[in-house]
């Protein structure tokens, strides 16, 4: 039988664009014919160094050629790609392969003492470095080793059932949890990307968010290799860098997170760059500021923002590209291919307008977690996975993602969703970012905190906060004191860690202890 699953897809596309840019980054480009060929030599080689069908091969790096290089040679031979991310401690990385049962490591010269420093006593037998000498023993040159090997012609048998990554969720809320990616679930992922972001053959897609993230990978790049378009790659994310790319390539998709929206539109050649050519933004993963949503339509421009994690490899929802100026602060309707519902505390399903836990369901969806059965049982509802965030539908079907679950604050029996405090804490041009968190409290249960981070040089006193949210919620939404600090404790891939905050802050500060 053939390969079913993503390994071939390269392949498959040189014949039908032979001659067509595949990916462009600073150094260069490779039309899909040299791109299908370095797979193919990449697949031989890491076949003839034992990597064979579901294997977990751990990669390390940032936006290179090689990270989708190595993603689609893996899945040629069936085996699994776990890309981690790079901006992790050793000590984390250590943990994530050995949980993974790793056994092959694909890493870039560029954060080599990383690797060096996690996978050095792991179970690792082979490792090859990317644009690197190889000075060690155990450590062979990627790029020696393809320039070496035939390229593969051989077929092995994967099916859409096949796990083809294990991707880590980020960690806001606990330990990350390995979720099993298969080759199914991407497809059906990038098929809900091509119908609902109307991907085209003419895409030049360029992503500002690691594709260590699955959204980058699975949302950006590789909806547009499968439709024959150009994606742009660049290694780490530098605002001004962007912006040329944008005008020297005729960028048409940009895709990222609302911080790196928001980085880019205050970067000083904002202004001055020709934006003509983009098409969509795409972006997600968290809420967007409405500041950075005026500053991109002061240009002309819209976000189909979406909703998704990890779990749902990862498009769960996403504004329609027609819709974007009619239902700004959503996260818009479910993928094509994918149902979302809200279930209340008893299970009951619940009517549009009310607020519950967000479920989602589709081929795009996992089945399990990387040997966590618990897990994965307290994470299915029958058919359904529990994301574990509040949100609402409308009429129409538009979800509003609330919080998460974990999050919310309930004080006095009423609750409190902290996201909407942080909104609105988040309109004082001096405030660089906040976490709203609940503290216990002997009267209410819990009340809320505002935990702030100013932007250098800023002069504002917690007064001055509580006065800005003052009357413009309920009463017992108004966070009872707001703390000023350097910075907010952060995963990896950016998220506040509220856990830690909580920690960090087990009561009210004695100073703001007033009778209420
Ligand atoms: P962990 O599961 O390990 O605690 P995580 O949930 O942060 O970490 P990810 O899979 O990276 O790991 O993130 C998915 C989460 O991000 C969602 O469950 C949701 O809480 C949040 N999120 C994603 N998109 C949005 C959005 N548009 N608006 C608000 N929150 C969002
Ligand atoms: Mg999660």
């Amino acid at each position: 039988m053939k390969n079913q699953g993503l390994g071939d897809w390269i392949a498959r596309r040189r014949i039908k664009s032979e001659g067509d840019t595949a990916l462009i980054w600073p150094g260069g480009s490779y039309t899909y014919d040299e791109f299908a060929d370095r797979v193919a030599r990449l697949t031989q080689a890491l076949a003839d160094r034992g990597l064979a069908k579901r294997d977990r091969l751990v990669y390390l790096g940032n936006n290179t050629p090689d990270f989708l290089t190595t993603f689609f040679a893996c899945g040629a031979l069936g085996a699994v790609f776990v890309p981690l991310n790079t901006r992790l401690a050793p000590r984390e990385l250590e943990y994530m392969i050995e949980d993974s049962g790793a056994v092959f490591l694909v890493t870039h010269e560029s954060v080599r003492s990383l690797a060096r420093a996690a996978a050095w006593s792991s179970g690792i037998r082979k490792r090859l470095v990317v644009d690197g000498e190889a000075d060690l023993p155990a450590v062979e040159s990627l790029d020696e080793v393809v320039a070496a090997t035939e390229p593969w012609t051989l077929d092995v048998e994967v099916t859409l059932e096949d796990p083809a990554m294990i991707l880590y969720t980020s960690g806001t809320t606990g330990r990350p949890k390995g979720a099993v990616l298969t080759h199914g679930n991407l497809t059906w992922n990038v098929i809900n990307a091509i119908v609902d972001y109307d991907v085209t053959r003419d895409e030049v897609a360029m992503m500002m968010s690691p594709m260590f993230h699955v959204a980058a990978l699975s949302m950006g790049a590789l909806p547009t290799l499968l439709k024959g378009g150009a994606v742009v790659l660049h290694e780490r994310f530098d605002g001004g860098d962007v912006l040329r790319a944008v005008a020297e390539h005729g960028i048409t998709s940009l895709s990222g997170v609302p911080t790196t929206f928001q980085f880019l539109s205050e970067h000083p050649d904002w202004e001055s760059t020709d934006l003509s050519s983009i098409r969509k933004l795409t972006c997600g993963g968290s809420a967007m500021p409405a500041r950075v949503v005026e500053a991109y339509e002061a240009r002309g421009l819209a976000f189909s923002s979406g909703y998704g994690m990890t779990e749902a490899s990862p498009g769960a929802t996403s504004l329609p590209v027609t819709k974007t100026r009619d239902h700004v602060g959503t996260s818009g309707l479910a993928h094509f291919f994918t149902d979302v519902r809200i279930v209340g505390p008893e299970g009951d399903v619940l009517p549009p307008g009310e607020a519950g836990e967000i479920q989602i369901s589709g081929p795009n969806v996992i089945r399990e977690y990387w040997r966590r059965p618990e897990a994965t049982a307290e994470a299915r509802d029958g058919e359904w996975l529990r994301t574990g965030d509040v949100g609402r539908l409308d009429e129409d079907g538009y979800l509003t993602v609330t919080d998460r679950l974990k999050d919310m604050i309930i004080s006095g029996g009423e609750n409190v969703y902290p996201a909407e405090i942080e909104q609105l804490v988040m309109e004082m041009p001096e405030v660089r970012s906040v976490a709203v968190i609940g503290v216990p409290d002997e009267r209410w249960g819990e009340v809320p905190l505002a935990v702030v981070a100013l932007h250098e040089g800023a002069e504002v006193t917690p007064e001055d906060i509580l006065s800005h949210v003052r009357g413009r919620v309920a009463k017992y939404k108004l966070p009872r004191a707001a703390i000023l600090v350097d910075d907010l404790p952060r995963t990896a891939s950016g998220k506040v860690r509220k856990i830690e905050l909580r920690a960090q802050f087990p009561a009210l500060p004695d100073d703001a202890r007033a009778p209420s």
